[in-house]
C-alpha cells in the first residue's frame, strides 16, 4: 500500500459496528444536524430532546414539541431504512459514483426504482456541489454526507462521532 493517507480507511465493518440499526444511523444525523441542546421552536426553552419510540422524530423534554433529523436531507418520507441508505451511500463513495442502480438493487434487495432513486440523490449529493473538492484524493471512504443544501453536512471522520457516544 504506497497510498497511505492521514485517515484511517473506511471499512464495510467500521459502517457496521457503527451503524448497526436505524436508530444509530438518526442519532447520527441528529447529531450532525442539531446541537446537543435546541432552543425548541414551541417553548422556547434550551431543552434538551429525547428519540420518540417507533418514529424518526426527537421531542422536547419539556413540551414535547417533535423535531425531524432527516427533513431537508435525502432520507426525508422515504421508506427505505437508514441502514440501506448510509451502505448505498457507502458504495457510492467507495466507488466514487461508478455503481450502477442494478448493482445497488442486488446489493440490498430494494426494488430497481428505489435503488434508481437513492441513486440519483446521493449522487447529486456526493458529487454535483462539491466538484472541486472530489477531484482530489479526497478520503470520501471516511466520510459521509447526511444531508443536502441548506444543510450540508461534509461529516468528520466517523472515529471522532466513536468517541461521542
Ligand atoms: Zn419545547
Amino acid at each position: 500500500m504506497t497510498t497511505k493517507s492521514p485517515m484511517t480507511k473506511f471499512t464495510l465493518k467500521n459502517l457496521n459496528q457503527m451503524f448497526p440499526d436505524d436508530v444509530s444511523c438518526l442519532e447520527y444525523i441528529r447529531f450532525k444536524k442539531f446541537p446537543e441542546r435546541i432552543d425548541c421552536p414551541e417553548c422556547k426553552k434550551n431543552a434538551l430532546f429525547h428519540k420518540v419510540t417507533n418514529r424518526k422524530t426527537y421531542a422536547c423534554d419539556y413540551c414535547g414539541y417533535q423535531i425531524s433529523p432527516t427533513a431537508d436531507t435525502i432520507f426525508h418520507k422515504s421508506p427505505t431504512p437508514l441502514t440501506t441508505w448510509f451502505y448505498v451511500i457507502y458504495l457510492m463513495a467507495q466507488t466514487r459514483g461508478g455503481i450502477s442502480a442494478k448493482q445497488i438493487q442486488r446489493e440490498t434487495g430494494v426494488t430497481y426504482k428505489c435503488a434508481w432513486r437513492m441513486c440519483k440523490e446521493i449522487r447529486s449529493m456526493l458529487f454535483e456541489d462539491n466538484n472541486d473538492k472530489l477531484d482530489g484524493q479526497v478520503e470520501l471512504e471516511s466520510r459521509i454526507l447526511v444531508a443536502r443544501k441548506p444543510v450540508v453536512v461534509v461529516v468528520e471522520p466517523m472515529e471522532k462521532r466513536l468517541s461521542l457516544e
